[in-house]
Formats: structure tokens, sequence, C-alpha cells
């Protein structure tokens, strides 16, 4: 006879920042027994991000001040302190994240991928390349990297997506962008910076927007600065208009733009046109909102499936988006107390996430502006 299976408290599914904050804040909760699974390794993105990609938040240890790095994703850690870097590569912030599940014990199990999630006897079974898991609450931290829906536009196959390792690569000649928002301006300076001669076009024109001191509204300053010096250079243009088209002509590529014209590259274009919620397996768990993402409650959990939770980029709350690790934390340890309360759990030691400027549980506090 096989051996009864085991009944999770929580599984968290997903190994990178959301997954393992959420994770260390469910092990603050009393008695809560957990399980972090991934398909890949710890931090698997940020192992797969290009060499050339860094962070475009700063780390800084202000921790003692009560100003957690914006990067780390429990109270007492800081990745600037354990490696001596403000502007993280991906491997730098997987060895970080590998630190911090090492220091504190979380117990993850990796290339174990969740193929099944679904509702059974107020709980969750989930099929998983291991076998089966049981689990009572189940939060999806799968991130969004891997999720890359193709741009509106003809042609769409002719260009390589800006997460992939061939749009880093060295390009001569005339680059073309398809994107102007954080991975457009990201990987149009980076060819700059190697010699290209750029166009970046969208008919947002985000580089010029200037809606309120929110970063998930505006470049960043280190984009900006970026981008100040690549325009210097006299081999960036930024085009306010939406490509609508892309050809092969020979040698080269063309792309068509609802403005009229038609400008040419010498290599695929790149489209720097973003990433989806990356629910995988519980995609029909979630509502939708108009815009697409998940309809979640106020406590970062599925409308229609009560006990799964959301937790990363993908969290929306109006027009609020969470889309840093300094955003989407600011969650971690609302749901574990979310959870650990629904089960009757003490989950007074999650107020060190309050004291360390970790903790939001009240969402109308997000909007305010920047005097100057
Ligand atoms: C190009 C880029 C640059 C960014 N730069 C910044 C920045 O500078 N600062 C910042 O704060 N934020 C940044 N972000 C936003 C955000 O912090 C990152 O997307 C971050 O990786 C999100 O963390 P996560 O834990 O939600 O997802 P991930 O880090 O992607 O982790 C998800 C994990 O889930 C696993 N997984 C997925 N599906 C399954 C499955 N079915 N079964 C098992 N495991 C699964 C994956 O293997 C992966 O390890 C950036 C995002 C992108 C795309």
């Amino acid at each position: 006879m096989a051996p009864p299976q085991k009944t999770l408290d929580a599984l968290v599914v997903g190994a990178g920042p959301a997954g393992i904050g959420t994770a260390l804040a469910l092990s603050a909760v009393d008695d809560l027994v957990l399980g972090v699974v991934d398909r890949g390794q710890i931090g698997q993105t940020f192992l797969d991000w290009p060499e050339a990609q860094t962070f475009l938040t700063p780390s800084f240890t202000g921790n003692g001040f009560g100003a957690t790095d914006l990067n780390a994703v429990h109270p007492r850690t800081s990745p600037a302190f354990s490696l001596g870097a403000d502007y993280l590569t991906g491997p730098q912030y997987a060895k970080y994240l590998r630190s911090v599940v090492k220091h504190f014990r979380v117990p993850v199990l990796s290339d174990t991928d969740v193929t099944v999630v679904e509702p059974a006897d107020g709980g969750f079974e989930v099929e998983t390349s291991r076998g089966p898991v049981r689990a009572r609450a189940v939060v999806w931290a799968g991130g969004e990297f891997a999720d890359r829906p193709d741009a509106r536009l003809s042609g769409v196959s002719l260009a390589d997506h800006s997460a992939t390792l061939e749009a880093w690569e060295q390009r001569d000649g005339r680059v073309i962008v398809i994107g102007g928002y954080e991975s457009g301006i990201d990987i149009a300076c980076h060819h700059v910076e190697h010699g290209a001669t750029v166009t970046t076009v969208d008919g947002e024109s985000p580089w010029d927007a200037d809606s309120g001191s929110d970063p998930s509204f505006r470049l960043a300053p280190r984009s900006r600065m970026r981008l100040n010096a690549a325009t210097a250079t006299g081999r960036l243009t930024l085009t306010g208009a939406h490509a609508g088209s892309i050809k092969r002509d020979g040698a080269e590529w063309i792309v068509s733009l609802d403005n009229g014209t038609r400008i040419r590259a010498d290599s695929r274009p790149i489209a720097a046109t973003g990433f989806g919620p990356g629910l995988g397996p519980v995609a029909d768990l979630f509502a939708r909102r108009p815009d697409g993402w998940p309809e979640l409650d106020e406590d970062d959990q599925s409308t229609i499936t009560p006990g799964l939770f959301l937790s990363g980029p993908a969290i929306r709350h109006g027009g609020l988006k969470f889309c840093f690790v300094y955003k989407f934390r600011q969650r971690f340890a609302h749901i574990a107390r979310v959870i650990g309360e629904s089960q009757g759990k003490d989950c007074g030691a999650l107020e060190e996430w309050r004291s360390a400027g970790m903790l939001t549980d009240d969402l109308s506090c997000c909007g305010v502006e920047c005097a100057c």
C-alpha cells in the first residue's frame, strides 16, 4: 500500500524573489508546513538573463535605518551587503537568493515542474514532475520572464524578443528596437554602447512620459542617464510611431510604421514588447481584468479559486502595478498572514516585515507622489 500523502499547509511554486520572499514570510508563521518547488534552480530566471543585463533598481544597505535594500526579499538581508555590488547582474542576484535560502533553511525542491493545479477538498491537488503533492494553500510565483506574448504586428516571427540571448548578441550597422519602455531602452542603449546605430519606435513615446513619480510609469533614473548618453553619441533615434509590420528584403529587414515611414535594419528587429502574467497551469483558476491581468481580491487571492494566491510582478490593484521587487515584496507578509490566520496559526513574527517597511496591507497608501 502506498504511504499516505502528506498535506502541506502551503506550497509555493517558483523560487525567484517572489517565491523565496513569500516562503520566508510563511516560514515565520508558527508551525506552518511549507514546500517550495521550481522547475529549474533557485533564481533560474536570473541565471537565464542575458549576460549584459543588470538590475535597474540599485541595491544599498540602508537596512539599519529603516530603508531596507530595494532588492532584498527578507528584512534582515541586503544583496548590496552580501555581494558588494549595487546594480546587480542576474547571476549575482541568483547567488543572493541561494544564500538567503541556505541561511534561513527554506525547503526548496529544484527541477520540479508543476503541471496541474486542481482545487480539491478545501485545498489543492498538485501534479509535479516528481509526483503529486497536496496543499491547503498554493502561492503561484511563476514569474513573467518566460511569458512573451507576440506583439500585434504582422511578420512578428522575423523579430527577436528582447529577453532572448540572440537579441543581446553583437549587432553591427542599423538596429531597430520595437518598444521604448524599460526593456526597449535597456537593449537600445546596450547596442549603441557596442557601436550600432539604433532606432527605437514606440507610438506612446514612453521616453517622454512624465506621469507622476512611480517608476512603473516613467523611466528609472539609471535608464534616463543611459538614454542621455546614448542620444549624445548621435547613434540613437527615438521615433514616436507604432510598428505595423516587419518584412525581409534581401539582407535587410524593413519595419513599416503607422506614420507612413519605413525603416531598414541590418539584423532582425528586436521586439521589446513586454511580458504576460506567466500563470502557466493556474491560468484558468484566475478571472481576468479587462486589461488581461489576473483579477485579485485585496489579499492577492484569486477571486474564483479561494486559497490560490499570486505573488510577484503580475500583481495589479486598480491602477497600481507591483512590478519591481521593492513593490511586490510589500505583499509577502500579508499573503503569509492571510494563509496563517486562515489555518489558526500565530503570525506575530510577521511584524518584523512591517518594522522593516516591507509590509503594505492598506493599498490606499501606495499612490503618493513626490513633491520635488
Ligand atoms: C528583463 C527584466 C528586468 C527586470 N529588472 C528589474 C529590476 O531591475 N528591478 C526589479 O525590482 N525588478 C525587475 N524586474 C521585474 C521582476 O523583479 C522580475 O521579473 C523578477 O524575476 C520577478 O520575480 P518572480 O519571483 O516573480 O519571477 P521569476 O524570478 O521569474 O521566478 C519564477 C520562477 O518560477 C519557476 N516556474 C515557473 N513556472 C513553473 C512551473 N510550472 N513549475 C515550477 N516552477 C515554475 C521558474 O523556473 C522561475 O525560477 C525585471 C523583469 C524583467 C523581465
